[in-house]
């Protein structure tokens, strides 16, 4: 589809600005192969630039609407922007599928709840207010006590590339609702709605410096960020990798963290299910965004009593997942995002193999289409916990399969993995679905289901995928501090 990429510089203090070094990035349409654009890439001299207009919106001055504003004011912004991501749905939704091929339907779907997102912490922003002068029972009448939250400060916002504008809302929304400054830096494969976010932030007028957004590649854009002096935390999604590097660097100045990292979530199948019902579940929560989701559910745990009827099942549900180009009608998989991400998944699957797994279906690009970064679902069999398919992050379409043959066993697998991120049980006994969602070792227990996500609950891992809670409640309370406030009230010398 021929469709216009906006040319942009970063967005900087309210305003458009070429790189201090002029370099850009060539954006590739991973479903042709052909670059369609660039993006600036900004170097250590922009993160500075941005910093320092960053804290001057915070700076409490006559001047600074942002750093007087209360949770209402802030809500409006919010609900102007959340407003304009509706207006623009069609055109953001096109620009992801050119971007990182997502098929369209689905990248309009991201989009709605781009929107819905911003509405939320619009409303979290003016219920903050409300909790402004809470009191706290104190054991002495001598004193009262209540708790200011305030804005933690500058931060640093660092973000993937699988749901681009998603991802980066998840951190703008909560962090503008909480009166923080901040910086996106999103990913260098996926850039581009953000550039359209920072023309809608200047579209509604959002105070100059509150939000900034520098595209470029991690070394050079996000690290000089993560690590700035003047960043007072930094909220990441990312591999585990680079989130080790940051919670490194973040620890020479003792600062605080967010990490959503990476996953390798096991869906458990019992011996009772509909087998229809589960198979679909199981290859949505797998295949779903091409598997490039942080909790796609990749390790599949299934009762042996059922295991050959159920993958037989599923190999057939994925043998009609319709591949295709992300604007065709009933695109249900586009390409993965990337010529190295590509690349990554078929060297994942041939590794598989030469450890002894079998392929039951998938494995390689489809016939039918010669170019682009396609990948058919893949489903392995004859996996052991040694092998690197069941230890390792694919982040590509790929499952993998063991049986059990009881309770016990099967959460003994499910947890046997470095990463927490997701996990979902499927059963018709619910009782049991309660005490195996007891036992998983994960931030996110889906029940009879695997991947719905809203903006209401809370989402964040457990063990190497990460640390604090994002969406809901708790996504703002990332991005606030709390002072206590005591005072003497008594007439009487202390
Ligand atoms: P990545 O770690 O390669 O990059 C993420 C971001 O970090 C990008 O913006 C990148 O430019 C930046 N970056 C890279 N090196 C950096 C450095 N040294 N310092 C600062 N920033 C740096 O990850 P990715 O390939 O973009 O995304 C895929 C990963 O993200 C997967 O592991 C996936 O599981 C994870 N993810 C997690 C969640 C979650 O909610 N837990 C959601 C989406 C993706």
């Amino acid at each position: 589809m021929a469709f216009p990429i906006p040319s942009r510089q970063l967005y900087i203090d309210g305003e458009w600005r070429e790189p201090i070094k002029k370099n850009r990035i060539p954006i590739i349409n991973p479903s042709t192969e052909d670059i369609i654009g660039d993006i600036p890439a900004a170097t250590a001299e922009d993160v500075e630039i941005a910093v320092t207009a960053a804290r001057r919106a915070l700076t409490w001055n006559k001047g600074s609407e942002w750093a007087s504003a209360s949770g209402a004011h802030r809500a409006k912004y919010l609900r102007a922007i959340a407003a304009k991501v509706t207006e623009r749905k069609d055109q953001l939704a096109k620009l992801e599928a050119l971007d990182c091929g997502k098929p369209y339907d689905e990248a309009a779907w991201d989009i709605d709840d781009v929107a819905a997102c911003f509405e939320y912490y619009a409303d979290q922003a003016e219920a903050l207010d409300a909790k402004q002068t809470s009191p706290i029972s104190l054991p002495m009448d001598t004193f009262k006590c209540h708790v200011l939250r305030q804005p933690i400060g500058v931060v640093a916002l660092i973000t993937p590339w699988n749901y681009p504008l998603l991802m980066a809302t998840w951190k703008v929304a909560p962090a503008l609702a909480a009166g923080c400054a901040a910086i996106l830096k999103p990913s260098e494969l996926a850039s581009v709605t953000c550039l359209e976010l920072a023309d809608i932030c200047k579209e509604v007028g959002l105070p100059a410096g509150v939000l900034n957004i520098l595209t470029g590649l991690g070394p050079e854009a996000g690290a000089p960020l993560a690590s700035h002096p003047d960043v007072d935390k930094v909220a990441f999604t990312g591999s585990t990798t680079t989130g080790s590097k940051i919670m490194s660097s973040a620890a020479q100045l003792v600062k605080p963290v967010t990490l959503e990292l990476g996953g390798k979530s096991p869906i458990v199948v019992f011996e009772d299910v509909d087998l229809d019902k589960a198979a679909e579940w199981t290859a949505f929560g797998c295949f779903w965004t091409n598997g490039q989701i942080c909790s796609a559910t990749s390790r599949l745990l299934v009762h042996e009593r059922i295991a050959a009827e159920f993958l037989d099942r599923l190999v057939k549900w994925c043998k009609n997942i319709r591949i295709s180009d992300p604007f065709e009608e009933g695109c249900r998989m586009g390409p993965v995002a990337s010529k190295g991400q590509y690349e990554k998944v078929l060297k994942f699957i041939s590794t598989a193999k030469s450890e002894g797994a079998t392929v039951l279906c998938g494995g390689s690009r489809p016939v039918h289409l010669k170019k682009g970064y396609f990948v058919e679902p893949t489903i392995i069999s004859d996996v052991s916990t040694s092998m690197q398919i069941w230890r390792e992050e694919v982040f590509g379409p790929v499952l993998c399969v063991k049986t059990f043959s009881s309770e016990d066993e099967a959460i003994e697998l499910a947890n046997n993995t470095h990463y927490g991120l997701g996990a979902a049980v499927i059963s018709q006994d619910l009782e049991r679905c309660e005490r195996v969602t007891k036992a998983l070792q994960a931030g996110i227990v889906w029940v009879n289901c695997s991947q719905p996500c809203f903006c209401q609950a809370p989402w964040g891992g457990t063990k190497r995928s990460g640390f604090g809670r994002e969406l809901g409640e708790w996504g703002i309370e990332n991005y606030l501090n709390i002072k206590q406030v005591t005072q003497y009230i008594s007439d009487e010398p202390w």
